[in-house]
């Protein structure tokens, strides 16, 4: 038996734009999708002899096939024909859940970079990616990681510049966050700002934090900041405290500051840990 190691990294939207439904149900986007220096540890014994299992920290999270890493590890080895001779995956939460950062779709990419590097690299990370678009829309981005450019579902990916050096704090607001009625919110409103994902690029090849910073935008963040004040509050102590910018990230409900100052960083988490237990602070990886 052996174990494997593999840290899973959650993700930020920079940028996230809907253009449109497809026929299929599902919505084209367009994002810059950033991973954070905040994991969930995975771990996978390969080879235990008996029936595959999965343990995980965090309650409510499914122990089962329905959990993202499980599904990531049937997909491996059905694409690779063989069979690993049961194992235990073992997750330990940090993400927090139905935040809009990945946290399962970390997990599951985690588990496909592990395998794949301990079966001799028999993918290629392209193909590693197309095997994640399988499991999830956010999979692909997760596998690859850094700084990207997501469309279609999220399967078609281009790699940008890496991020100038700046913190982030991450607050997620208690409230619940439907990703579905969110999308057919969306189809249902006007949506009157769009991100120049143009300009972003740009800002990100200049390496110009405060470029990257002026074009952040989610369209999703004024849709659920209408319904959920809560979310103009944390943005308004954020951007009091120095915030560059402070958006939503994907379906929300965690909402971000990108800073470049540490003082600023630790205003903004202080304050809001007063009354938030899920706040954190990390940097682009
Ligand atoms: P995204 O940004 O991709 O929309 P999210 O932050 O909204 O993700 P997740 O944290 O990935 O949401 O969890 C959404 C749901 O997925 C959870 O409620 C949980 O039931 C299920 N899930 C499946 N596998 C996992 C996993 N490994 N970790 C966390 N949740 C998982």
């Amino acid at each position: 038996m052996v174990t494997l190691y593999e840290k899973a990294y959650a993700k930020l939207n920079l940028t996230l734009d809907v253009l449109g439904k497809r026929a299929d149900g599902y919505h084209d986007l367009c994002s810059v999708m950033q991973t954070v220096s905040l994991w969930d540890d995975v771990e996978i014994d390969v080879g235990t002899g008996k029936p595959w299992c999965l343990k995980c920290d965090a309650p409510g999270v499914p122990c089962d096939e329905r959990n993202l890493a499980w599904k990531a590890v049937k997909a491996f080895f059905e694409e690779l024909n063989r069979d690993p001779d049961g194992l235990e995956i073992r997750i330990t939460k940090r993400i927090p859940s139905q935040a809009g950062m990945a946290g399962g779709s970390a997990d599951a990419a985690a588990v496909l970079r592990a395998l794949n590097r301990h079966w001799g690299e028999p993918l290629t990370l392209e193909a590693l990616a197309d095997l994640g678009s399988r499991i999830g829309s956010d999979v692909p981005f997760c596998v690859v990681g850094g700084t990207c450019m997501c469309e279609g579902r999220g399967e078609l990916l281009r790699r940008l510049p890496d991020m100038p050096d700046c913190i982030f704090v991450v607050c997620k607001p208690e409230f619940p966050i439907s990703t579905p009625a969110l999308f057919r919110k969306i189809d249902s409103v006007a949506i009157h700002e769009h991100p120049d994902n143009r300009a972003m690029e740009m800002a990100l090849a200049a390496g110009d934090l405060e470029k990257v910073a002026q074009n952040v935008f989610n369209v999703f963040d004024p849709v659920v900041s209408a319904e959920h004040p809560e979310l103009d509050a944390i943005k308004s102590v954020m951007r009091e405290y120095g915030a560059l910018a402070c958006q939503m990230t994907g379906s929300g409900s965690a909402t971000f500051a990108m800073v470049d100052e540490p003082l600023s960083a630790v205003a903004i988490s202080g304050l809001l840990k007063k009354e938030y237990q899920e706040v954190f602070v990390c940097k682009p990886v």
